[in-house]
C-alpha cells in the first residue's frame, strides 16, 4: 500500500461501567486519534483503509488539511481469518482532497465503544475496561491500523512508529504502557511517549497498589498484597537459581515490575512489566511466574517459538524441580506430556517447522521443553547450560529460530562424545520423534529411555564422526 503511518497521537479516555452492581459489565473507552500518514507511491489516493476492533466506531473523521468539514466514513464488521473468526471493523475514510504522492496529511479520528476480548477466537484476550483495571492490547486493535482487513495488516498493530499516547483514568487509577514510563501530561493525564516500537501498544491501567520487595515491585489489586508477597517469592527464587544456571543478566536486576491480572488472562513479558496472571494452585502459581521471569534470558521471537517458549519451559520446569523436589518436577513433565496426549500431531510436526497453527502452543511448549530435557538426559545437564549460555549470548537468539539452534547445537556438540547428537536432531527437530518413548510412565523413564536411543558407544561415535 501506498500509504504509511508515520505517527500516532492518541488521547483516551477509560471509564468503567456505571453499573457498580454488576462487577464485570464491561466499561468504555473514547478516544481521539491523531494520525500522521504519507502517501509513499506515484499516485494520488483518496481512500485511506483503517482496521479497528470490532466494537470500537469511528464517530467523526477530519482531515487537518481542512479540519472544519468532517470526512465521510464507511465502516463495516469483516473477517480477518476465514468466514467468521476474528472479525474486526473495517473503516474506509473518503478524502475530500486527494493526497498527493510526497505529500502528508494528520487524520483525527475520535472513535469509542466497549471492548469485551476475542474471546470466541482467541480465548486468553479478555482485554475490556472492568470495573478496578482495564487491559487492552495489540490484539484487540484499540488503536486503529492503516490497511485494509488482511492478516498482514493485522501484524502492523505490533509495529507502532513515533506514538504519544495520553490517558484520562478514573480517580485512583494508574497506568501503564511498556515500555514507556508515564510522565504527568497536561490536565493531570498521563502521558506515554514512544520513538518507534515493535512489540505494540499495551495499555494496563488500574486502581493498583505497590508492594517493593527487596529489587521487585509488584503492582497487585487492592486487598492482594498476600499475592504480591507470593510472586515475588518465586520471582527472587527463580533469578538467582538462573543467574547461576545461565550466567547473569542485567535487565533482569535492574527492571523487575509485575502487574496483577486476574486469573485466565494470560501473563506477558514486556520489557520492564510482567504482566502476571496467578493461578489458585500454588505449585501452577509458582510455575506461571518463574516462566515469566526466565524469558529474561530468552527474549527470542522467532515465529516457531522454540527460542523463547520452547527454552523458557524447559528453564520452568527445572526451577520447579529446585523449588518443590521430584515431585513438582514430575508433576510439571507429566502435565506437558498429557497435553501432547491430546495433540498427538504435534509430535509428528519438526519443530523447526512449526509457524502459527492449532499445534504451534504444543509443539513449541510442551515438545520444545522435553526435547531438551532428552537432551540433558544424553549429554548432562552442565553440557545443556553451557549451549544454552552460548546459545543465548549470540545474536541468533534473538533473531534466529529453531533452524538457527539446531545449527548452534550441531557445532557446539562437533566433539565426539557418547552422544548421536545429529540423529537426535533429526528426529525432535526436523522430524518425527518416538511418540511412545516420548509419553510412557512415569516421565523420568520416558526421557530416560528416549535419550538412550541416542546412545553410543565411545568407539561408534568416534567412527562415525570420521566416517
Ligand atoms: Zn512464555
Amino acid at each position: 500500500m501506498a500509504l504509511v503511518a508515520r505517527r500516532y497521537d492518541l488521547d483516551v479516555r477509560i471509564s468503567p461501567s456505571p453499573i457498580a452492581a454488576v462487577p464485570d459489565a464491561p466499561g468504555s473507552l473514547d478516544a481521539t486519534c491523531d494520525l500522521l500518514i504519507s502517501n509513499a507511491g506515484a499516485r494520488p489516493v483518496s481512500t485511506v483503509p483503517l482496521l479497528l476492533y470490532r466494537l470500537l466506531h469511528v464517530e467523526r473523521a477530519t482531515d487537518t488539511r481542512d479540519p472544519g468539514a468532517p470526512v465521510a466514513t464507511r465502516q463495516s464488521i469483516r473477517p480477518l481469518y476465514g468466514q467468521s473468526a476474528l472479525q474486526v471493523n473495517s473503516v474506509s475514510v473518503r478524502l475530500r482532497t486527494p493526497l498527493d504522492p510526497g505529500a502528508e496529511t494528520t487524520l483525527r479520528l475520535t472513535y469509542g465503544g466497549s471492548p469485551v476480548g476475542y474471546r470466541e477466537v482467541m480465548p486468553y484476550v479478555h482485554d475490556s475496561v472492568q470495573s478496578n483495571f482495564a487491559v487492552l492490547r495489540p490484539e484487540v486493535l484499540w488503536y486503529p491500523v492503516l490497511g485494509s482487513a488482511t492478516p498482514k495488516t493485522y501484524r502492523q498493530a505490533w509495529s507502532v512508529p513515533e506514538a504519544s499516547v495520553k490517558i484520562q483514568l478514573p480517580e485512583g487509577w494508574r497506568a501503564f504502557l511498556p515500555p514507556a514510563r508515564a510522565r504527568s501530561g497536561p490536565d493531570g493525564t498521563d502521558l506515554f511517549t514512544f520513538a518507534g516500537w515493535t512489540q505494540g501498544l499495551h495499555l494496563f491501567a488500574g486502581a493498583f497498589e505497590t508492594s517493593q520487595m527487596h529489587v521487585l515491585t509488584v503492582y497487585h489489586l487492592p486487598g492482594r498484597s498476600g499475592w504480591a508477597f507470593g510472586v515475588a517469592s518465586a520471582a527472587e527464587f527463580a533469578l538467582g537459581e538462573l543467574a547461576a544456571w545461565l550466567g547473569p543478566q542485567a535487565m533482569a536486576r535492574r527492571d523487575v515490575a509485575f502487574l496483577e491480572l486476574p486469573a485466565g488472562w494470560g501473563s506477558q513479558h514486556l520489557p520492564g512489566l510482567i504482566a502476571q496472571t496467578v493461578a489458585d494452585d500454588p505449585a501452577a502459581a509458582f510455575a506461571e511466574v518463574v516462566h515469566e521471569v526466565a524469558h529474561f534470558w530468552t527474549p527470542g521471537r522467532d515465529p516457531n517459538r522454540f527460542c523463547d517458549e520452547a527454552i523458557a519451559h524447559y528453564l520452568e520446569d527445572l526451577l520447579c524441580s529446585a523449588k518443590g523436589g521430584t515431585g513438582a518436577w514430575q508433576a510439571a513433565v507429566a502435565r506437558r506430556m498429557q497435553a501432547l496426549r491430546e495433540h498427538p500431531h504435534a509430535l509428528s510436526v519438526p519443530l523447526a517447522l512449526a509457524t502459527e497453527s492449532e499445534e504451534l502452543d504444543a509443539v513449541s511448549r510442551q515438545k520444545g521443553p522435553l526435547a531438551l530435557a532428552v537432551l540433558e538426559r544424553g549429554i548432562g545437564r552442565a553440557a545443556v547450560f553451557e549451549l544454552l549460555r552460548a546459545w543465548l549470548a549470540s545474536p541468533a537468539s534473538a533473531e534466529g529460530d529453531a533452524m538457527d539452534f539446531v545449527q548452534h547445537v550441531s557445532k557446539e556438540l562437533s566433539q565426539p562424545r557418547n552422544f548421536d547428537t545429529s540423529r537426535f536432531l533429526r528426529e525432535w527437530f526436523l522430524g518425527q520423534c518416538t511418540p511412545e518413548l516420548a509419553l510412557a510412565e512415569p516421565p523420568e523413564f520416558a526421557l530416560t529411555q528416549a535419550a538412550n536411543r541416542y546412545a553410543l558407544a565411545p568407539s561408534a561415535e568416534a567412527d562415525r564422526v570420521r566416517s
